[in-house]
């Protein structure tokens, strides 16, 4: 498979270069030059296959010759080695819990993905060693940390804003040590990122290291989440009925990669965008007017983007027809107090504690589901985080203790490792002193 930017000024790249490089040199997005269709045969046997053979057959066709079969059935194996459980909320609403990873986020899968092919590419060509440089409000550092620990020939550097992100997110940043190394950024996140950008854009620093970024503009991760709508298919509680799946949407990789596996076949009915209060998308759907927002801070923070950087591929995938995007997916958005109140209602109805991302999804499934005539459809909300990342908040709203997981406890005893750098040139200086 060959990918091309969506800038139209860049040469195709293959697979791992397009995984290599993150962005094409004339900083677009790569997209996939053509979107292979899933047999008859394999769409029927889904409900026989497991959880590895259909995410191995949804993304072997993206890889194509770039990684050998029994090798990315590995991979497959090793980024999946989780549990995806449905969750039954009311009739005809589920959860399916996409936290159950190492890091309690659904970044998991996309970063276990990507890190392991970056890690075959780096051993069958001997490349320079490559650094990872992201920027992290919380959640992608922890899972990015994690994904790539202890792989061959990558470095990770992740910049985090001192004191904004929650205690178990930074535990998860700065305990690893060895090829991850976290750094302490006395300011916000967009301070973070803006040292980020400044990099990307530093030949003097860019001729001496090899820079990628890890966040969701990656091919691999983006396309890597395919797989969560084939076990939403596969393991949907009413197989007579059709599939309605919401997606609490920031960037929109998530959203986008369901798009994908509709357009190759997949049966899903009706996607429904979910957002917050940082409603460019749902006000797009409305208006057919996409107008970027500068992001507002919610209790559901890992979606507070104002200018989704994955829109452009979902605008793409309809050839830029708003007419079609609008025929299958509606967007809805929603304030603190409504999520809150979301929170409360969900754990009236089935005991089950959600986080507020999930939250979200929940609501905007069940506003999609109320427009329509219910008995035909069945909806699957994405919970995407685990509640206790978002332990103060549902705490005091619930007024109950969440049990911690297994993968907290063992962390909340490790040292933090991290080094304080507070400006650009603080950040050039960590890069040539190693
Ligand atoms: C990143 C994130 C999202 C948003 O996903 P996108 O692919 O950026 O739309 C939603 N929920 C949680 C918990 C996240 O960490």
């Amino acid at each position: 498979m060959n990918y091309y930017s969506l800038n139209y000024n860049s040469s195709t790249v293959g697979f791992l270069e397009a995984v290599r490089k993150g962005l094409a040199p004339d900083r677009g997005l790569y997209f996939p030059e053509t979107i292979p269709p899933l047999s008859q045969d394999f769409i029927e046997s889904i409900p026989k296959l497991t959880n590895h053979e259909l995410a191995f057959t949804a993304i072997a066709p993206f890889v194509g010759e770039d990684i050998p079969k029994d090798r990315l059935k590995r991979i497959v194996e090793e980024t999946l080695s989780f549990d995806f459980p449905i969750v039954p909320i009311t009739q005809s609403i589920s959860s399916l819990e996409l936290f159950q990873g190492p890091t309690l986020a659904f970044k998991d899968v996309g970063a276990r993905f990507m890190a392991r092919c970056l890690a075959y590419a780096h051993e069958v060509k001997e490349q320079k060693k490559l650094t990872i440089l992201v920027a992290t409000s919380g959640d992608t550092g922890g899972a990015v940390a994690d994904g790539f620990y202890k792989v061959n020939g990558i470095d990770v550097v992740i910049l985090y804003p001192k004191g904004k992100v929650s205690e178990v997110q930074e535990k998860q940043l700065t305990t690893l040590g060895e090829n991850i190394t976290a750094l302490e950024v006395d300011g916000t996140f967009d301070d973070c990122q803006n040292m980020v950008k400044s990099a990307f854009i530093d030949p003097e620093l860019t001729n001496q290291v090899a820079l990628t970024s890890a966040n969701s503009i990656n091919i691999a991760r983006w396309l890597a989440q395919m797989f969560y709508y084939f076990v939403a298919y596969k393991n949907r509680p009413n197989p007579e009925k059709d599939l309605v799946v919401s997606v609490p949407s920031g960037n929109f990789g998530n959203l986008c990669a369901g798009l994908m596996a509709q357009q190759m076949g997949l049966p899903i009915k009706h996607f429904v965008a979910s957002t917050n209060v940082n409603d460019t998308v749902p006000s797009y759907l409305s208006s057919g007017n996409y107008e970027p927002k500068k992001s507002i801070s919610t209790i559901s923070n890992a979606m507070d983007v104002g200018d989704p950087s994955n829109f452009i591929r979902i605008q793409k995938l309809f050839n830029n027809d708003f007419y079609k995007l609008k025929k299958v997916v509606s967007g809805f958005a929603y304030t603190d107090s409504q999520t809150k109140k979301a929170l409360k209602e969900i754990y009236k109805s089935s005991n089950y504690i959600a986080d507020p991302h999930g939250a979200v999804s929940y609501l905007g499934l069940k506003d999609y589901l109320n427009s329509q005539e219910q008995d035909t459809l069945q909806g699957i909300f994405f919970e995407t985080a685990h509640p206790i990342k978002f332990a103060p908040t549902v705490e005091t709203i619930l007024k109950l203790k969440i049990d911690p997981p297994k993968q907290v406890e063992s962390l909340l005893n490790k040292p933090k490792l991290s080094l304080p750098v507070n400006d650009y040139k603080a950040l050039k200086d960590f890069f040539f002193e190693r």
